[in-house]
């Protein structure tokens, strides 16, 4: 078992949480940042923990600041080559920031990605038909649609142009979110927790992502067992972790 996507540096116990998750049989974190400050946190977690936490760099759609822009783009630039993804990065609709802006880092950003061949971990929250549309404008081979919930239309052509997307405990309560994996072959998902967001009250951890396998082995009728390898795989493949 992988955990796709979480926030370490947001886990106020991060090293702990590492050891817990070894404990609860997953094997490897892919550990996101938002901006320089969770980028460097996360570069610095994944050092301390070499072949479990695997760590992606990006600038989130709620962390851009319009002073700062260069010089997140330029961490972003310097520290990819060193890292397995381009991520977390994407639009959100329902964010503060101008999109205009969002749309414009967003495309700088996927240009990295391209270029350095590396895949992208999209946000796309209220975004969904823009955010493929620059993945597919950015030629960028690899990404995965994370926690996606958006219109089942829009889904089929993230598909069609062989990109995946991720499923995290969610499943449990929204209906958008399961539909979108009701739809998704189990070949093109991904499990991950988002960690350190609270599901039923409760701020999770990377070692809860039985919740997310359990919910995604209910909804494709199969066992638990069968969904963690065949997600497993599916997260080595397009992150290149062997
Ligand atoms: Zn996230």
């Amino acid at each position: 078992m992988i955990d796709g996507h979480a926030h370490l540096n947001e886990i106020p116990d991060a090293d702990g949480a590492v050891l817990r998750a070894k404990a609860a049989g997953i094997q490897a974190v892919i550990a996101v940042g938002m901006d320089v400050r969770s980028n460097l946190a996360t570069l610095e977690i994944a050092r301390r923990h070499p072949g479990v936490v695997y760590p992606a760099v990006g600038i989130h759609p709620w962390s851009i600041d319009s002073g700062r822009i260069e010089e997140e783009i330029a961490f972003v630039r310097e520290n990819l080559p060193s890292c397995i993804a381009l991520g977390e990065v994407g639009l959100d609709y329902g964010a503060k920031v101008k999109k205009k802006i969002q749309w414009s880092v967003f495309e700088r950003l996927l240009a990295l990605a391209a270029q350095m061949k590396k895949p992208a971990i999209i946000h796309s929250r209220y975004s969904y038909e823009r955010t493929f549309a620059m993945a597919r404008e950015a030629a960028v081979e690899r990404a995965v649609f994370h926690w996606y919930s958006g219109p089942v239309e829009i889904l089929k052509k993230i598909l069609d142009a062989g990109y995946s997307v991720s499923a995290t405990p969610a499943l449990a309560t929204s209906p958008q979110h399961r539909a979108a994996m009701e739809l998704a072959p189990l070949d093109r998902i991904l499990v991950e927790t988002d960690a350190p967001v609270e599901y039923g009250g409760k701020a999770s951890e990377p070692a809860d992502l039985g919740l997310t396998i359990r919910e995604l082995a209910g909804i494709k009728r199969k066992s638990t067992e069968e969904v963690a390898q065949v997600t497993e795989q599916n997260t080595r493949s397009l992150y290149a972790i062997l």
